[in-house]
């Protein structure tokens, strides 16, 4: 079936016992056994529980893996994963991240020994003379990258990786897989943090690897029972309610994204607006091959440093001041002094999120709506 089908029915069948067209949340920690260890696919609720399995096959599912898992954040599946590494491993990663994940990075580099060489993803012959340097076990990849927007050619990436003998991971975050599927590109793992729009209502926090290869998704899901991250029943029926309008959602934000990233550009005060649809990004051609639509995050550059992000954040109206991303509500934020402030000042500048930065998470609001409270904000400058 094709894909709005599938986010609708993909690992939801109706309630077997009751018929109910909803997955039930089962509101259980433990499961009766019929004999000891004989069980009836269910044990222990951090092991598995059914509401979860419905949105790991789910999950699965649309993004055409083997296996999902579920997690109690995007940084628990993260953390999850980085589990995997044997201490001393070598990891080449993205040098535009998630301050989250560059700050397990860094935490695992030094509390573990782990080697973090951070590239350009932008560019497959930084990728490659990162891979080709020494044995890499990992390749960590977002794109497009948080706050920056960058985009990296994933089928190039993999073929590189390939060449290496090294797992290819990607963030898929902020397209989700209505508008890029990693693993059908060759990557071994897709994560998600389903906080943002696979959840898309910003009333949960939660997670997800899902997993190509049916060693790996082994050796993950073991490592997802041992180290135990799991989400609640009830926050995974968010997340599958929040999937079944993922494609209506992501259509509608792409929309709002294009307008308001369209009437910033030129603006007065306005040094660059980054968007993958804008003709002016630096790798639009990439984008319309590589992606079903640009996304609903627009960051753009004010001439006037952090003093004019302030006033340009004061002033937003429809716009709520507020981290995260990916809800059908728009959100404004100040990625140096919140979401990547633990990205140490000197490194943020050498990437490009600089103190005029502010990264827009574009709601599904009537465009026009979001266009003047946007305008609005910057004749305030
Ligand atoms: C939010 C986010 C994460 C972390 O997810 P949490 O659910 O907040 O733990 C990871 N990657 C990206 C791209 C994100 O935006």
């Amino acid at each position: 079936m094709r894909f709005d089908t599938r986010l609708i029915h993909a690992g939801q069948p109706p309630d077997p016992l009751t018929g109910a067209v909803n997955v039930p949340v089962y509101l259980s920690s433990t499961f009766e056994q019929t004999a000891p260890n004989k069980d009836r696919g269910f044990v222990y609720g951090r092991t598995g529980n059914p509401t979860r399995a419905a949105l790991e096959a789910a999950l699965a599912d649309l993004e055409g893996g083997d296996r999902g898992l579920a997690f109690s954040s995007g940084l628990g599946a993260f953390a999850t994963l980085l589990e995997m590494l044997p201490s001393g491993s070598r990891v080449v990663a993205g040098d535009d991240l998630y301050g989250g994940s560059y700050r397990l990075f860094e935490h695992h580099r030094r509390q573990f020994g782990l080697s973090v060489e951070y590239v350009d993803t932008t560019n497959p012959e930084a990728i490659w003379s990162a891979l080709r340097a020494a044995k890499t076990r990992l390749l960590y990849l977002e794109t497009p990258t948080n706050p920056l927007l960058k985009l990296c050619d994933l089928s190039e990436a993999v073929r590189l990786a390939r060449a290496a003998k090294t797992l290819v991971a990607v963030d898929n975050t902020f397209a989700s897989p209505a508008l890029q599927r990693p693993l059908e590109h060759g990557a071994h793992i897709v994560l998600h943090s389903t906080t943002k729009y696979l959840g898309g209502h910003s009333d949960i926090i939660g997670g997800a690897l899902v997993v190509r290869g049916r060693p790996l998704a082994e050796r993950l899901a073991w490592l997802q029972n041992a180290v135990g991250a799991v989400p609640s029943p009830f926050d995974c029926f968010l997340v599958l309610r929040g999937i079944k309008t993922l494609s209506l959602r992501m259509r509608a934000h792409g929309k709002s994204a294009q307008a308001v990233a369209q009437s910033l550009e030129g603006a007065r005060g306005v040094r660059r607006v980054l968007y993958p649809g804008l003709k002016s990004h630096p790798q639009h051609a990439l984008a319309r091959r590589q992606m079903d639509g640009f996304g609903g995050m627009v960051s753009l550059e004010l001439k006037g440093g952090a003093p004019a992000a302030r006033r340009f954040l004061k002033r937003l109206r429809v716009f709520t001041l507020a981290e995260s991303l990916g809800g059908v509500e728009s959100l404004a934020e100040h990625p140096a002094s919140m979401t990547h402030s633990s990205v140490p000042r000197a490194e943020r500048e050498k990437r490009g999120v600089s103190d005029g930065l502010v990264r827009l998470s574009c709601g599904i609001e009537d465009p026009e709506d979001l266009v003047e409270d946007v305008r609005a904000a910057i004749r305030g400058l």
